[in-house]
């Protein structure tokens, strides 16, 4: 009975089009625990980042102490020896020294406080980065735990569905199987079967001639259509 292969063409179409519902909520999860990974990546680099640009910083701060520290030594001793100097030519010398001493130490002791700042909030941002790498792992293998479970389940549905889309197909002639499994090929969970309104394919709006038309009614032909490439099922399978 060719409508009767119609018949089951359209409830295996029907089953697939519920399958597609199962293989999105699947893809669902697993693009769930996908962006909290990409996330985690994102802050782990960023973490590495900040780490290097601490260690530089950390670098170049004891550099200006240790200059500091000894400037700070040296202008001490100027000090010393002015009280002790010979003559006025020793005391300008000692003088020009500490000239050149004093604002170089007051410069390094900006400079020092300014990096105490950056390693400061370099160090707040990490532990940030840090926190959040910790919390976003508990939550991480929670998601992942509960979203296995999801897809387990979800394959299972997915499981009888193929099972009864199969058997369904199975039980069409072999004409009209080879048919849908072509149309499918292209338009598979996109409605691989068509239907004629107004003489014209009801998803592209292609034209068939009144004789087509009629042929594809009586369901005795397997023809797809040649604007889309679905297969054309008769109006009168749908409703029986
Ligand atoms: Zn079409």
């Amino acid at each position: 009975m060719a409508i009767e292969d119609f018949k089951h063409l359209i409830e295996a179409q029907s089953l697939e089009k519920k399958m597609k519902e199962h293989l999105d909520a699947t893809e669902e999860q697993v693009s769930r625990v996908m962006h909290i990974e990409k996330q985690r990546e994102i802050n782990s680099s960023a973490k590495i980042d900040l780490e290097s640009q601490l260690s530089e910083k950390s670098t170049e701060l004891s550099k200006k102490e240790k200059d500091l520290f000894d400037s700070e030594a040296k202008a001490e001793k100027t000090n010393e020896h002015i009280p002790l100097a010979r003559n006025e030519q020793e005391t300008n010398a000692l003088q020009k020294e500490l000239d050149v001493l004093n604002p170089k130490i007051e410069k390094l002791q900006e400079e020092i406080l300014e990096l105490m700042e950056i390693t400061e909030e370099l160090c707040n941002q990490i532990s940030e980065k840090d926190e959040f790498l910790k919390g976003s792992l508990l939550s991480l293998e929670k998601i992942k735990k509960d979203s296995e479970i999801e897809i387990h389940n979800e394959e299972e549905k997915i499981k009888v569905l193929e099972e009864r889309v199969s058997s369904l197909l199975s039980q069409a002639g072999e004409n009209y199987r080879t048919a849908y499994l072509l149309s499918n090929e292209k338009h598979k969970f996109n409605n691989p079967l068509c239907f004629v309104s107004n003489s014209a394919c009801h998803i592209c709006r292609y034209t068939l001639n009144q004789m087509q038309a009629t042929e594809i009614e009586k369901g005795e032909v397997t023809e797809s259509c040649p604007g889309c490439g679905r297969l054309i099922t008769p109006l009168s399978a749908k409703t029986l």
